[in-house]
């Protein structure tokens, strides 16, 4: 249930109906638009219908909301969601964001070349895994909180925002300490307690979107975070699993405009893990703007045959700065920068 407040509802008002609906046993979030402030009510369903909250002062409208996610629908929320990652970085208005760096942090050397080009290139948040969800357990599992530090020292060199996955809500805190954006992976959209531990943060997050989850689970999921407090959320298609074996995954390209219609939050493309092929990189990124998303992630590497993870899927400089070259013609398309 959403309730519209009037232009000029005070803020006795506006507390009168939170306290109303914790009695109900209601959890109430308030919204602070330019124009309005509304208020979420999340509860059971029974009690919501039977309160008659129209006739609270300040009450403008009150409108069901159907969907099952609440706070993270357009209904809730029309306008967009813009997301401060750091001071001068936004993501979620008319510039779209680049994030871009190695799948895994390999080294300190390593991180802090590939940061410089693609600073260089125009990027200015700058992505590593520390932590890494291998499928295979003999695999690199990432340098832990070594990497966390090289994410940090590089970031502040290069004046660069910073990203990497948490995979267990035990390291939520350690990880806050080093980044500016938690990563949410495939492997965990559904990890229940890890999305409660994020949204207790205050810290911006990537949620991504299972390799076999629908839009609909994918939003609920962001439901969980937003619930519990934290409002800092993009969602992340990067790509789902289907019979297609050419490619690592498919790109859903219909999540970028449907997410649109039923979310105001913001929207990214992985173009490496929904190809897992440098080379559909650049097309793909290239409709993905067109779709209409907020930004890209987008792994890169200068030496891919090294790589200890996603070498196959990781741009050189080269490429990742023709890529910039040309999403600026498309993003300019349609109406957005880069
Ligand atoms: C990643 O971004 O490095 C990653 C592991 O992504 P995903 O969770 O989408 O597989
Ligand atoms: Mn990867």
């Amino acid at each position: 249930m959403i309730i519209v407040l009037k232009s000029g509802a005070t803020e006795e008002q506006i507390s009168h109906i939170v306290d109303k609906a914790q009695k109900l046993g209601l959890k109430a979030n308030i919204s602070r638009g330019v124009e309005k402030t509304v208020i979420g009510l999340i509860g059971p369903e029974d009690v919501l219908r039977v309160t008659p909250l129209e006739v609270f002062p300040g009450v403008e409208q009150v409108i069901p909301v159907l969907a099952p996610y609440k706070l993270v629908s357009r209904e809730f929320q029309p306008k967009n969601t813009v997301i401060k990652i750091k001071d001068g970085i936004e993501i979620g208005g008319t510039k779209i964001a680049m994030i871009a760096g190695p799948c895994a942090v390999e080294n300190y050397e390593g991180l802090r070349r590939i940061a410089k080009f693609v600073k260089a290139a125009g990027c200015n948040i700058l992505r590593g895994g520390a932590f890494k969800p291998r499928t295979s357990p003999y695999d690199f599992q990432g340098l832990g909180e070594e990497g966390l530090k090289y994410l940090k020292e590089v970031g502040q060199e290069f004046d660069m925002a910073t990203v990497t996955e948490v995979m267990d809500s035990r390291d939520i805190d350690l990880v806050s300490k080093y980044v500016d954006v938690l990563q949410i992976g495939a492997r965990n959209m559904q990890n229940f307690s890890l999305l409660k531990g994020v949204g207790a943060t205050y810290k911006p997050v990537i949620l991504k979107r299972g390799i076999s989850a629908t839009v609909k689970e994918w939003l609920m999921s962001a439901e969980y975070i937003l619930a519990n407090g934290n409002f800092n959320v993009m969602l992340c298609e990067r790509g789902i699993r289907t019979f297609e074996t050419m490619t690592r995954n498919t790109l859903d390209i219909n999540a970028v405009p449907l997410v649109k219609q039923l979310s105001h939050l913001p929207i990214l493309v992985d173009p490496s893990h929904a190809t897992g092929r440098w080379g559909l990189i650049n097309s793909v990124s290239k409709a993905a703007v067109a779709a209409g998303c907020d930004g890209l992630l987008v792994e890169v590497h200068d030496n891919p045959e090294e790589a200890l993870s996603d070498g196959p899927q990781s741009l050189v400089p080269k490429n990742f700065e023709n890529l910039i070259k040309d999403l600026k013609r498309i993003a300019d398309a349609v109406d957005r920068t880069i």
